[in-house]
């Protein structure tokens, strides 16, 4: 496991008193993956990032890459989008990846070949010398990514990085996040929209009130919570048929229906008992969303 964080807690007092933003969270993530760090606005998820990159003061508990703390990595080798994206409006972009990779240890020659490279693959070359008030904030987002990517860190943190996109935009993103997807590399992104990432995402880590639900493989997980649950579509109304004891279905269309099977009924009975009175388009497995599984973890947490 290339990502540890074990036992972090973190409060903030405020005016009402104290939030507890982080309460105890554990997990791992590998590397070679795109992990998603998935929970609803103000489950912490922002809190969690900054204690990785420091910005925040650690409180409680300890934060391990490769087996050693965190703060032992070469800042360079963690790429990071923050959540808030100021950039200067007056100054070009170019200007202020410039300076920024500067500040992050980079020589000038290496800050410009990397903004080149970066920028080139996310399009941005041709606004790159306009002041930053002047771009939209998806170019503007795109000039952040820049900044995250060069020096092809080991280490991508992106903080919602698909907020303020269009869907085009996004896409184009999501694509570069794919192609950078490979082994010796982690790439931990976080978003509150659950039913972003069912494709992007193989391994998600569930936060929510500050509580770590659940953390593994996508598909492992999705697996595991699948309740034997298929999607069935016929030639003759599913309302005609005749259904197997031990089916529980509900129409989705006149010729298509949901169907969950008790353990006493296996998809081979089911099929057989189907095709005896009519033929059958499609049947598949319909295995849970993220956004499902997280429901029923925050149900099973009781939070
Ligand atoms: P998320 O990124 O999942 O939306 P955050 O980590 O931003 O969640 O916030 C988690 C909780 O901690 C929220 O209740 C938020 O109001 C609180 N919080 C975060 N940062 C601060 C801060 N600097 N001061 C006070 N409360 C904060």
């Amino acid at each position: 496991m290339v990502l540890e964080v074990q036992q972090l807690s973190r409060s903030f007092r405020t005016t009402q008193g104290v939030v507890k933003a982080l309460e105890e969270a554990t997990f791992t993530v590998p590397d070679g993956v795109i992990a998603g760090l998935l929970g609803p606005n103000g489950s912490g998820k922002t809190t969690l990032m900054r204690l990785v990159m420091r910005i925040l003061p650690m409180e409680k508990g300890e934060i391990l890459f490769d087996g050693r703390p965190i703060a032992d990595l070469d800042r360079r080798a963690i790429g990071y989008m923050p959540e808030e994206r100021g950039l200067y409006p007056k100054a070009t972009i170019y200007e202020q990846l410039r300076y920024l990779l500067r500040l992050k240890g980079f020589s000038a020659e290496v800050a410009q070949r990397e903004i080149q490279t970066w920028g080139e693959r996310l399009g941005i070359l041709s606004y790159i010398h306009r002041p930053a008030k002047t771009l939209s904030k998806g170019m503007q987002q795109k000039a952040q990514l820049t900044l995250a990517l060069a020096g092809n860190p080991r280490f991508l943190l992106l903080d919602e990085p698909f907020s303020g996109l269009d869907p085009i935009n996004a896409q184009e993103v999501e694509q570069l996040l794919r192609s950078l997807r490979e082994p010796g590399r982690l790439i931990l992104l976080s978003t509150h929209r659950l039913e972003q990432v069912d494709e992007l995402c193989d391994y998600i880590v569930l936060i929510h009130r500050g509580r770590i639900l659940l953390a593994g493989h996508t598909a492992k997980l999705k697996r595991q919570y699948w309740d034997q649950r298929y999607f069935i579509e016929t030639e003759a109304p599913v309302a005609s048929l005749r259904w197997p004891e031990g089916a529980s279905w509900h129409a989705l269309s006149a010729h298509s229906a949901e169907v969950v099977l008790s353990p006493a009924l296996s998809s081979q009975a089911l099929l057989q008992g189907i095709l005896t009175q009519t033929a059958v388009r499609v049947f598949y497995e319909k295995l849970p969303t993220v956004k499902e599984i997280f429901l029923r973890a925050v149900q099973s947490h009781n939070l």
